[in-house]
């Protein structure tokens, strides 16, 4: 399979290419170039399970493999990848609703898929003979620990992540913080947006390119997209199986990379009908389908601080899928809620259900309170889980009144050592902290 650059398919690359790149070189994303179709059918129904989304990602990746140096590898990529479940559980008795929990990896959060996807393929297509790689990550949160978990102690590869000081959660910063060996983590003196110029600036830097080989694994990236289709075929496959009805799904949304995943599947002829994108308060997308006018804006800082993207990259692609505007309509919705109403579902839905979402997740939620009745009984909605309510303890637990339990994996990362070192906002800075 050739993959070709949203801005001019001139720019086609194969898998491997296209992985180790990231971006094309005329700026835009890698997109498959032809879309096999698959009938449900034939994929049958093998749960949520890991051991079933491995063998789904094999039969559903095979094509995108086809042709690449890490064809015969797939079966190994996808079983490392796929080491934990990704439940799908009810909500309701009449099975009209229910959450598909993406966060049973080891940072807790659905990035785990596509990071240790990613950096299965990498590992695979480095030889022993190659110069370490260097990983520049720059994060608001759930990246840097995703990337750090998904690379930490693999030969061949060094993690630096960088994270504006004081600006993310107590929780999120023991995450960053505490790999040590192969995994650096930065708190920088200034905010997200600097860290990201950093690492955009020591891409370009003569000096720093001569010493090491630098690479991203940011969320642009086809490594993390193409696994993240797998777990809505499952899913939407087991409602398949269980009511004879395709699933929709209601999916928390930054850069869109999950939401595109879930149109892809679809793409691909998966049961799937709607899909809606649940933004915190920044509502570019909302706006964008509303107006039919395209107006990125600098992010705002919201409770579900992992979606607070004002120009999201992956828009890009969904374009490309669907350039008309009329036609993106119909193929997805979405809608914006504010941290007042975050802080509200997550009340009321403790309430209701018993349960605790994240802040990410609480905007799904509140999205789906907000169907009108004959839209909520028409389908079998699926609410998409992006992250463990404990990485946000400082936020929930207060809004509950009571603790909120940490899974076993993610305590344990909390009792390691932290480690990072504090450096300015320049280029000299990291500069010498790389070196
Ligand atoms: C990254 C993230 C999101 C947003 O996902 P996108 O793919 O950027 O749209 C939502 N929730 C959580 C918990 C995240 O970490």
């Amino acid at each position: 399979m050739r993959f070709v650059s949203t801005r001019d398919p001139a720019h086609a690359a194969g898998l491997a290419e296209a992985l180790e790149r990231g971006l094309a070189p005329d700026g835009g994303l890698y997109v498959p170039s032809e879309w096999p179709e698959y009938s449900p059918e034939a994929l049958g129904a093998p749960g949520t399970g890991g051991r079933a989304l491995a063998g789904l990602a094999v039969a559903m990746l095979r094509p995108f493999f086809a042709g690449s140096r890490l064809a015969p590898h797939l079966a190994a990529i996808a079983a490392e990848a796929f080491s934990f479940d990704a439940p799908l559980e009810p909500l309701d008795a009449l099975g009209r609703l229910s959450v598909l929990e993406l966060f049973h990896g080891p940072t807790a959060a659905f990035k785990d898929f596509g990071a240790r996807f990613l950096a299965a393929c990498l590992a695979r297509l480095r030889a022993p003979s190659d110069r370490t790689l260097t990983l520049l990550v720059a994060t608001s949160g759930d990246t840097g620990g995703a990337v750090a978990a998904a690379f930490h102690e693999r030969p061949g590869f060094e993690v630096a992540v960088l994270y504006p000081k004081g600006l993310v959660s107590a929780t999120q910063e023991r995450q960053l913080t505490c790999w040590g060996g192969n995994v650096r983590a930065f708190a920088v003196r200034g905010t997200f947006d600097d860290c990201q110029r950093l690492v955009k600036e020591a891409f370009l830097d003569p000096a720093l390119r001569e010493r090491r080989v630098l690479s991203s694994a940011n969320s642009i990236n086809l490594g993390r997209l193409l696994p993240q289709a797998v777990y809505y075929a499952a899913a939407s496959l087991a409602i398949r199986q269980a009511y004879r009805e395709p699933a929709s799904f209601i999916i928390p949304a930054g850069n869109l990379g999950n939401s595109l995943a879930c149109v892809w599947a679809r793409r691909l002829g998966l049961p799937i009908a709607e899909v809606v994108l649940a933004h915190n308060a920044n509502r570019a997308v909302p706006d964008f389908l509303r107006t039919g006018v395209w107006q990125p804006r600098p992010s705002i800082a919201t409770l579900a601080s992992a979606m607070d993207v004002g120009n999201p990259s992956n828009l890009e692609r969904l374009r490309a899928l669907y350039p008309q505007i009329d036609r993106l309509r119909t193929a997805v919705e979405a809608d914006t809620v504010d941290d007042e109403h975050i802080r509200e579902r997550i009340r009321a839905d403790f309430q209701r259900f018993g349960r605790t979402w994240c802040p990410h997740t609480a905007t799904a939620a509140e999205v789906y309170a907000r169907l009108p009745p004959e839209r909520r009984s028409a389908r079998r909605w699926v609410l998409v889980a992006t992250a463990h309510a404990a990485k946000f303890r400082e936020i929930i637990e207060p809004l509950i009144g009571r603790p909120v339990a940490v899974p076993d994996s993610l305590a344990r990362l909390l009792e390691r050592p932290v480690l990072r070192s504090e450096i300015a906002p320049q280029l000299e800075a990291l500069r010498s902290a790389l070196a």
